[in-house]
């Protein structure tokens, strides 16, 4: 099957009982034994539950992985995930990492004794010189937040194999449609579901594809034993999300080149951050390894930052990304006021940079409420 037939398909079949097509909710603490002992594919639904294991399904296939696990939020996901680590153990992340995750990490997680490295991943000699003896994971998001950064994934699983580091990359930001990083030998990868994979603005999810069977069973272990599961409905709604992700994407994309060349000519733009701009640092690769850049377009603004966002009408002053409808978000004081100041400058989180999540309104709007919102003068 290909890609749309994939979304429309994977992981579902009709219910046997009554043949309907959409997945029924599951919605039931547990499960009735089939006899002593013999308990059926799902027993309790912190372990299992149908919906979770069709959501499973459907993103592992999508992402060409072993296994798919259903998290309540995405960082449930990333907190089961660094839990594949114990004490001693140390992790190379990339510096302008979603804000939350930056958080977990530095602020939370280092009390169990695990030790971090935030760096920018462009350079290979760099990645080689931040290896440690205890190094065992290595965490990448592409294109990274709030900057769209862009990591060469080829390189950084060869180099991290060499030492046997754990790879993980969050893509959140991609989706599957646009970018699969299994295939450039990533061996985890992490979903906000929040975001593109459900579209709507409507669930808090998270999921992590697995490449194996031994980390299938670790992860498994991790989110029965912590309890990090999504509830039925949720799952339910994600799935059903999915069966719309490669036309939203493209749209979303469409929308989003579109309003980064428009950006770029701006007298009160000073910089524009969209990989899909040759003048993006990190454009070859993206070209190499994506299918599309994505819907998320960033800038720095001359003149009043609470002036321009006040004035935006179709763009909601909102947190968040990936849905139907645009948002507008100031980096440095909503997503990333997680993230010390210091670490903050030093990944480029300025108190000029905009955050644009284009949604799948008609681009002409959307660039309409731009230009007036941001005005010709220098000022606004
Ligand atoms: C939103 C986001 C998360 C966290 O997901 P929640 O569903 O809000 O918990 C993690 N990584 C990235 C890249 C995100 O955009």
């Amino acid at each position: 099957m290909r890609f749309n037939t994939k979304s429309v398909h994977s992981g579902r079949k009709p219910d046997p009982v009554t043949g309907a097509i959409s997945t029924p909710i599951y919605q039931t603490s547990t499960f009735l034994f089939e006899d002593f002992d013999k308990p059926r594919e799902c027993d309790y639904s912190r372990t299992n539950n149908p919906n979770r294991l069709a959501l499973g399904r459907a993103i592992a296939d999508l992402e060409g992985g072993h296994q798919g696990f259903i998290f309540a939020s995405g960082m449930a996901a990333v907190t089961t995930a660094i839990h594949l680590l114990k004490a001693g153990d140390h992790v190379i992340s990339c510096d302008d990492l979603y804000g939350g995750s930056h958080r977990l990490f530095s602020e939370i997680i280092t009390k169990f004794g695990i030790e971090f490295t935030f760096l920018r991943l462009d350079e290979e000699q760099k990645l080689r010189d931040a290896i440690k003896p205890n190094t065992k994971m290595i965490w990448i998001e592409t294109p990274s937040n709030p900057l769209l950064n862009i990591t060469d994934l080829e390189m950084v699983s060869r180099v991290a194999s060499e030492h046997e580091i754990l790879t993980v990359c969050d893509n959140t930001f991609s989706t599957p449609y646009f970018l699969r990083p299994i295939e450039y030998g990533i061996d985890l990868v992490l979903h906000s579901t929040t975001k593109y994979l459900n579209g709507h603005c409507d669930v808090i999810g998270g999921a992590i594809v697995t490449t194996t069977e031994k980390l299938s069973e670790e992860i498994q272990f991790l989110l029965n034993g912590m309890g990090t599961n999504a509830s039925p409905f949720d799952s339910w709604l994600v799935l059903r999300g999915i069966k719309t992700l490669p036309v939203r994407m493209d749209r979303h994309a469409e929308s989003s080149m579109k309003i980064a060349r428009y950006l770029d000519e701006h007298p009160r733009v000073k910089e524009v951050f969209y990989p899909g701009l040759t003048s993006h640092p990190g454009h070859e690769i993206a070209k190499k390894q994506m299918d599309g850049y994505g819907g998320v377009v960033s800038f720095r603004i001359e003149g009043e930052v609470p002036e321009f966002l006040r004035k935006l009408e179709i763009f909601y002053l909102a947190e968040s990304l990936g849905g139907a409808d645009s948002l507008v978000e100031h980096a440095a004081t909503m997503s990333h006021a997680s993230m010390n100041e210091e670490a903050r400058i030093k990944a480029g989180i300025t108190d000029d940079l905009i955050r644009l999540s284009i949604g799948l309104e008609d681009v002409e709007d959307l660039i309409g409420d731009l230009e007036k919102a941001l005005g010709r003068s220098k000022t606004g």
